[in-house]
């Protein structure tokens, strides 16, 4: 067993809009706890979920309280987490009335042989765990199905966010996790790319780990997570890997994303092709560092 400096790396979404005072501290405070996790010896995987516990919390991203709503008026989120040492995974998508979705995907993984659970099977699940209940406010919105369609199709604003963090532990091991709202003006159903292992969140600690946000459509085509990892897997650098892979998204289909890279030595590197990403690290030196744009 090799004992390594822990590392923890946490985002709130990537998207047109400036990370606000709140977030950032938000995210300060998130990191300061999952590197807590880390320095008492604790895995990469512990940490990950308590920093995205935080930030589900807090209300203000696109995530667990503060999630966005679907075009019938309901809130439906999706969540993934991984570890790096046996590969193992586990996802919620379309998962209404809970707290903290990445809580529940940790327990897929944990306490079942399966990887990905969906809507109101996810929630039975959750709530035989007694997981905190979500109150949701507003009614669902009764619109037809047709009004419904015609809404997506018109929206030209696609406000989006997530919420996600990677992380290495002492032992060398790599653990990365999303949670998601969605994005604006989605239809009912729509599942992102957040729950999908290999599209929004991927750890292997043979390669690293990476944590996706944007737009979901583009990075499922693109597999983007998985593909980062490759790179890495290929010797090249968590800036590099980000670069290439993301110039890939735009190029060839003009996707949106941001990602947080993590090589199992250390290294890594916050990359997005938006205006802005909030997002942050701390490897327990000096105080945690947030900011709103990286280059
Ligand atoms: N990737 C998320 C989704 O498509 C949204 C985001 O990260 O902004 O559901």
């Amino acid at each position: 067993m090799t004992s390594r400096r822990p590392l923890i790396l946490a985002h709130g979404g990537a998207g047109s809009r400036r990370v606000t005072p709140a977030q950032s501290a938000c995210l300060a405070d998130a990191l300061a706890a999952g590197y807590g996790i880390l320095a008492q010896g604790d895995p990469a995987l512990a940490a990950v979920e308590c920093t995205i516990n935080l930030l589900e919390q807090s209300g203000l991203f696109n995530a667990g309280r503060g999630a966005n709503r679907q075009l019938d008026g309901v809130q439906r989120m999706d969540a993934a987490i991984m570890e790096g040492a046996r590969l193992k995974a586990g996802a919620v998508a379309s998962i209404e009335g809970i707290a903290h979705p990445i809580t529940v995907a940790r327990l897929v993984m944990e306490e079942t042989d399966h990887v990905l659970l969906v809507g109101p099977f996810a929630r039975k699940f959750a709530r035989h765990f007694t997981l905190d209940q979500h109150r949701v406010t507003g009614k669902p919105r009764r619109l037809s199905y047709g009004r419904i369609l015609a809404k997506q199709k018109r929206s030209r604003t696609k406000r989006h966010g997530t919420v996600g963090a990677v992380a290495l532990d002492r032992s060398g091991t790599v653990a990365a996790g999303a949670s998601t709202g969605g994005i604006e003006s989605m239809l009912p159903g729509r599942v992102g790319d957040s729950p999908l292992i290999g599209s929004g969140v991927y750890a292997d600690n043979h390669s690293g780990a990476v944590s996706m946000t944007g737009i979901g459509e583009g990075i499922i085509r693109l597999v983007i997570a998985k593909s980062i990892c490759d790179h890495l897997a290929m010797g090249k650098s968590p800036a590099v890997a980000a670069r290439q892979v993301l110039r890939i998204l735009t190029s060839r289909i003009h996707g949106t994303a941001g990602a947080l890279v993590l090589s199992p030595d250390g290294r890594f590197a916050i990359r997005h092709v938006t205006p802005h990403m909030a997002a942050g690290w701390w490897n327990g030196t000096g105080q945690p560092i947030v900011q709103g744009e990286f280059s």
